[in-house]
């Protein structure tokens, strides 16, 4: 079992000097840091010592949970070797396969104990030594979620800043809830706020969707992100498409209704066409001929398929909701791992009251 790592001797000593305040277990866990990776072992080495140093120089309990989603390379085999060795605060959960980023990062929030809950991808892209920055943030304007803000895009590709341009506007003009453009999943929130989010019913999880539509208030910190400090991109066009479907479906009816007001102007159209045709008729002058025909007939087949292929995305939500299999399936890969989300949560020492945040005083305060 994961114990918090005391780098001030003085959180220790309380620790070890009064267990009874503590309910004779460890220092309850004041940040949990969740980092979603797949296939980064080239990069690992550099990021466990980035982040390492920044979570020690903040001088409080917390843990980091690797969640390794579903990696083909050496990466999880050498973070447990670093973990179990050199790190006592870090633990790698092994999902036993690949299940995508937004479920390993459900992961890693179904298992967090700490107050606070930050995640950050494993390249480097988000700098380590933010979440200080974000921790700071948060507990200084009492705010239970702080939101890093990427100032722009010049670190990427011409490709991926257009699709972002496209999905940040999409979603701004067709989503139900507003989002800051350019917000990825680099973030601290409240461990209120996480109960919330995981006790959502719903699958598909956008986070940088659900969390405004949670609607707690935040505060945002820009950076500047670094370009990708080795290895590759893991998300390829394909599954860059498949989370913004996921989503509109998830957070918008638009397209069905754009669908219907497209067939409802071809359906005009139709008719107009055909009041044309009859009106040559009666005059004498029949049209001939099939290309106004077949025009007619793909633009009407184009729109239907079109709009099947519509009512199949929001189909397969529905169907991947009732089925209502898990997010994710953890690989036990080690002893310690074998221990469920809720036993882990059973088990976390209670926070302590001097690390409390101004909402958690009780019903009417502010969030
Ligand atoms: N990632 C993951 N599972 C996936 C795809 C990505 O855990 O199926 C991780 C990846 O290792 C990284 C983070 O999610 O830590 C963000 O991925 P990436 O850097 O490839 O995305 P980008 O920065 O290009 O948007
Ligand atoms: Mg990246």
């Amino acid at each position: 079992m994961l114990r918090a790592s005391f780098p001030n001797m003085a959180d220790y000593e309380r620790a070890e000097a009064a267990p009874a305040a503590t309910g004779g277990k460890d220092l309850p866990i004041d940040l949990t840091v969740v980092v979603p990776f797949l296939d980064e072992e080239l990069v690992l080495p550099r990021f466990c010592s980035a982040l390492e140093a920044a979570l020690d120089a903040l001088g409080r309990p917390y843990e980091v949970i690797f969640v390794d989603d579903g990696s083909t390379d050496s990466g999880p085999e050498w973070l447990r070797d670093h973990a179990a060795q050199q790190w006592q605060s870090a633990r790698v959960v092994s999902l036993t396969r690949n299940f995508g980023h937004m479920s390993a990062l459900t992961a890693g929030l179904d298992m967090s104990v700490g107050t606070w809950v930050a995640s950050l991808d494993a390249d480097l892209q988000h700098p380590p030594e933010l979440i200080v920055e974000l921790l700071n943030l948060a507990e200084s304007t009492g705010v239970p979620v702080a939101q890093a803000v990427r100032r722009e895009r010049s670190a990427d590709s011409v490709g991926k800043r257009l699709t972002a341009k496209i999905y940040y506007s999409g979603m701004k003009r067709f989503g139900t809830v507003e989002t800051p453009a350019n917000v990825a999943d680099f973030r601290i929130i409240h461990r209120r706020v996480v109960d919330q989010i995981c006790a959502l019913p719903e699958r598909a999880r956008v986070y940088r969707l659900l969390l405004p539509w949670l609607g707690y208030r935040t505060a945002y910190l820009d950076y500047e992100a670094a370009p990708r400090a080795a290895g590759r991109g893991k998300y390829s066009p394909t599954r860059m498409m498949r989370l913004a479907l996921t989503s509109l479906t998830s957070f918008s009816t638009a397209p069905l209704r754009i669908a219907t007001g497209i067939g409802t102007a071809v359906g005009i159209l139709g008719l107009l066409g055909a009041l044309f045709v009859m009106v040559n008729w009666v005059l004498g002058t029949p049209l001939t001929g099939w290309p106004s025909l077949m025009a007619a007939v793909l633009i009407i087949g184009g729109v239907q398929l079109v709009t099947v292929g519509i009512l199949g995305e929001y189909t397969a939500e529905i169907l991947e909701q009732v089925r209502g299999r898990p997010r994710y399936v953890v690989d036990a890969a080690e002893p310690g791992d074998t221990d469920s989300p809720s036993a882990r949560r059973q088990a976390a020492p209670t926070p302590e009251t001097d690390h409390v945040s101004p909402w958690d005083r009780g019903p009417g305060s502010q969030q």
